[in-house]
């Protein structure tokens, strides 16, 4: 089991102004920031990033909401840092989600969950390279 994960702090937490509120769940978890950036996704970004839901109707609709303002990306680290964050942020859609997670505190709905997280050690170590070079995690 990997130490690291990744995260993005959708639009709808920044928006909303839950960016810190997150981050401080997160440290309160034990993830230790390891990188950082404030982005705005470009087309391109998010179509990539989601690229393995390129087939599923709800497709265009999430390009265009992770489009919609500027997101944070981050690399976490923590012991079994995978299956830790998504026990932290819930199920998918807020409705479901335990009391107590990110996405039943921030989440609008299924769509505007308020944050991702990697779904394996694989795609954290994929993610994370997608934004971040070696020598930015410190
Ligand atoms: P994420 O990958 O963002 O951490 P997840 O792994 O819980 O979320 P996925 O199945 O990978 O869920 O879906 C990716 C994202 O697509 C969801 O977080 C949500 O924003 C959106 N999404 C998923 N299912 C639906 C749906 N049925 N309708 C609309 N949007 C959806
Ligand atoms: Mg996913």
């Amino acid at each position: 089991m990997s130490n690291r994960t990744f995260t993005i702090i959708k639009p709808d937490s920044v928006r909303k102004g839950n960016f810190g509120k997150i981050i401080t769940k997160l440290e309160a978890e034990g993830f230790r920031v390891r990188g950082l950036k404030k982005l705005h996704l470009s087309q391109k970004q998010a179509e990539s990033f989601y690229g393995v839901h390129r087939e599923r109707q709800f497709f265009k609709d999430l390009v265009k909401y992770m489009t919609s303002g500027p997101v944070y990306v981050a690399a976490l680290e923590r012991e079994d840092a995978v299956p830790h964050l998504r026990k932290v942020m819930g199920a998918t859609d807020p409705a479901k989600a335990d009391a107590g997670t990110i996405r039943k505190d921030f989440g609008e709905s299924i769509e505007q969950n308020a944050i991702h997280g990697s779904d394996s050690d694989d795609n954290a170590k994929a993610e994370i390279s997608f934004f971040f070079a070696e020598s930015e995690l410190v």
